[in-house]
């Protein structure tokens, strides 16, 4: 079987970074890590013809895929840095860890769906990424034993960002997170820590499948 992940061709690719770049997304080291990971192998089934375009695909346990310039925004939001290490909550399709991966020095990446977490580790496999560790379990207490964290990213909406995770992020940590009601309009937050404790930036309006407590059926 050939992998769906074969379609980014040049013109494909070249379109996919000319619209990721129109939308905001310049960061040269998240617009590279964008340009190797092939978003297609994250997309199965009928949707996959359509992995380049940028909107928001379903997966399987009826989540998301987000959409690739939301995923460059929150990525080039958390500055990461080549020693950083990354916790990313709602691993989904995988696609979004497999970017941090690039960027960052370790990532770990956790989902309450047993079936996402095992899809998404195959994937990690083919694409020869070995920094990321991915998890089954409820993110929203975060990962206590790795605890602090450089970066933390969510990619499901909760009414608050959760404070177990604000406890585990580090002094001078960055954590992106989407907040609001999960049907309405949901904002992007950038949130800082510092000494002096957490400041919030509002950075745009987003659309997230909402966090969930326990884990998923299957
Ligand atoms: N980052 C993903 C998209 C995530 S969709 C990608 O790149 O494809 C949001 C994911 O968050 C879903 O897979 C959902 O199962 C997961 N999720 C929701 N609540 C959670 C929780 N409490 N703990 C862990 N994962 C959760």
């Amino acid at each position: 079987m050939t992998p769906a992940g074969n379609g980014m061709d040049a013109e494909r690719k070249m379109q996919f970074l000319f619209t990721l770049r129109s939308r905001g997304v310049t960061d040269p080291r998240v617009l590279t890590a964008m340009e190797e990971i092939d978003r297609g192998m994250f997309v199965r089934g009928v949707f996959s013809e359509r992995a380049y375009e940028d909107m928001p695909l379903p997966i399987a346990c009826g989540q998301t895929i987000s959409q690739p310039s939301v995923v460059g925004l929150m990525t080039q939001a958390a500055q990461i840095s080549p020693r950083d290490k990354v916790l990313e909550l709602g691993t989904g399709s995988g696609y979004q860890a497999a970017i941090l991966s690039r960027l960052a020095r370790r990532v770990y990446t956790i989902d309450r769906h047993r079936r996402l977490v095992h899809e998404a580790r195959q994937i990690f496999e083919a694409l020869d990424l070995h920094n990321i560790t991915a998890i089954v379990g409820d993110g929203s207490r975060g990962l206590p034993d790795q605890a602090p964290f450089d970066r933390i990213i969510v990619t499901a909406a909760a009414e608050d960002p959760p404070s177990p995770l604000l406890a585990q992020l580090a002094i001078g940590g960055i954590m992106i997170v989407p907040v609001g009601q999960s049907d309405a309009v949901q904002s992007l937050i950038k949130v800082t820590r510092s000494q002096e404790g957490f400041e919030y930036d509002e950075l745009l309006p987003v659309r997230f499948v909402p966090l969930l407590e326990g884990l998923g059926q299957e």
